[in-house]
């Protein structure tokens, strides 16, 4: 195993004007929560993990690896990936998203696509996309709600882009009986050219892997993950620098500090959605947690077993994220011609569908448990550590010729 040998020591690579803190909100750890039985000695040992092993083995063939392609692996990998084996969500998981606290999430994203379908002019075939749907929760709710607009659920046929096996076969068990045909994908590039199509994704762009580059006297520098020389996975900067790379920055951001550090993505999908949209028409709801202006600072965060871990540590193990940049997701959008809507605030969308008329008739019709119903709404929309309302964003993406669709004002 060779050590890293070059750049900037872990240390000096750590070192970063850190502008964007991810909060505890962020992916709404569970951080009340004791570890599931057996699993706390496990806690702090160096045990390593096989993906790890792998990982070595890929860094002493090629050298360090970006950060991105760690991410990758840690999040992905077909068998030892973080969400190629279990199902993370829920009290028992690392963490809970929205539709997993709430049925009004999936049932309000499910009017809000048969309100678009109208816009498109009620279309007889329609693709409602959906791309990483955990447990299929969403998507099961959204079609339930659905029936009351029968035109659009006629029209309907579900794509679900879903690269875990696991996810996979939970997802197939919840919607076995939803009364509408669905078909599972390992991309979007899978997914058939025809008809137009709904996109939702719901906290699936903050898993896709994320570049960072860091502010160096000699230019911008990719951050890597290589071997320390105590052995253990370190992060180091690639020795040469980018290419133009403060051409590519938005110009927002300025003239960054030495140790400053930016975070960026692949626009390829956003620019596949938005390319969709134009050519067959139609409309993509983006919900996730992020700054909806590009911002400099450091945000990928690893949750496991209900608390912050390193993000080096037990790769495969614990969930990796980060904030998602809904400026440049826009941006790309545009580029291939899409109209954008927002980002606004998950609370202005939710609120402007009619969350709390909805929550009003379920607690009606809960008796003893519509203080759970409350707390779900106020989770859902509020600010603060524990609320999603804020630090949650939506954007849509429209085929240019659809007129308003709802939740932007
Ligand atoms: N939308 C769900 C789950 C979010 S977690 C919810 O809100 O509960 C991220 C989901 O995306 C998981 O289902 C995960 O398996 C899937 N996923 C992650 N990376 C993916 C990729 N590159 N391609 C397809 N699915 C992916």
């Amino acid at each position: 195993m060779r050590s890293i040998g070059y750049g900037a020591s872990s240390d000096a690579s750590r070192v970063g004007v850190k502008l964007i803190h991810p909060t505890p909100a962020a992916r709404n750890m569970l951080a009340a929560d004791p570890p599931p039985p057996g699993e706390g000695e496990e806690r702090g040992d160096f045990r390593m993990t096989p993906l790890e092993a792998e990982i070595r083995r890929i860094i002493a063939v090629d050298g360090p690896i970006p950060v991105a392609q760690f991410m990758a692996l840690a999040l992905g990998h077909p068998v030892h990936g973080y969400y190629a084996a279990r199902d993370p969500f829920g009290a028992r998981g690392d963490f809970i998203t929205a539709p997993e606290i709430s049925q009004m999430f999936g049932e309000l994203i499910g009017l809000w696509a048969a309100a678009a379908w109208n816009e498109m002019g009620g279309p007889g075939r329609v693709r409602l996309v959906e791309l990483g749907p955990g447990r299929g929760t969403l998507i099961a709710d959204a079609l339930r709600a659905v029936k009351v607009a029968p035109d659009f659920r006629e029209a309907l046929a579900v794509d679900l882009v879903e690269t875990s096996s696991a996810l996979r076969q939970r997802q197939q068990t919840t919607l076995a009986h939803c009364g509408v045909p669905v078909c599972w994908h390992a991309s979007l590039a899978e997914v058939p050219e025809k008809d137009p199509l709904i996109v939702i994704a719901n906290e699936f762009f903050d898993a896709l892997p994320m570049h960072q580059a860091v502010r160096a006297e000699s230019g911008w520098h990719e951050r890597m993950v290589g071997i320390g020389d105590d052995e253990k996975l370190v992060l180091a900067l690639h020795p040469d620098p980018i290419l133009n790379f403060p051409a590519m920055l938005p110009a927002n951001l300025g003239t960054a500090p030495i140790g400053a550090i930016f975070e960026w993505r692949s626009d390829a999908l956003v620019t596949d959605i938005a390319g969709r949209l134009v050519e067959h028409g139609g409309a993509a709801l983006i919900v996730d947690y992020g700054h909806a202006g590009s911002a400099l600072g450091e945000t990928l965060q690893a949750v496991g077993s209900h608390s912050f871990a390193d993000v080096l540590e037990r790769p495969g193990e614990v969930d990796l994220s980060a904030h998602v940049d809904f400026a440049a997701l826009g941006n790309a959008a545009m580029r291939a011609g899409a109209r954008v809507l927002g980002p606004v605030t998950q609370r202005q969308f939710l609120r402007e569908l009619g969350i709390e008329t909805r929550a009003a008739m379920l607690e009606t019709a809960a008796g003893a448990r519509a203080a759970e119903i409350d707390a779900a709404l106020a989770r859902l929309t509020e600010a603060g550590p524990r609320g999603m309302g804020e630090l949650f964003k939506v954007l849509a993406l429209a085929d240019p010729k659809l007129g308003a669709l709802p939740g932007f004002g």
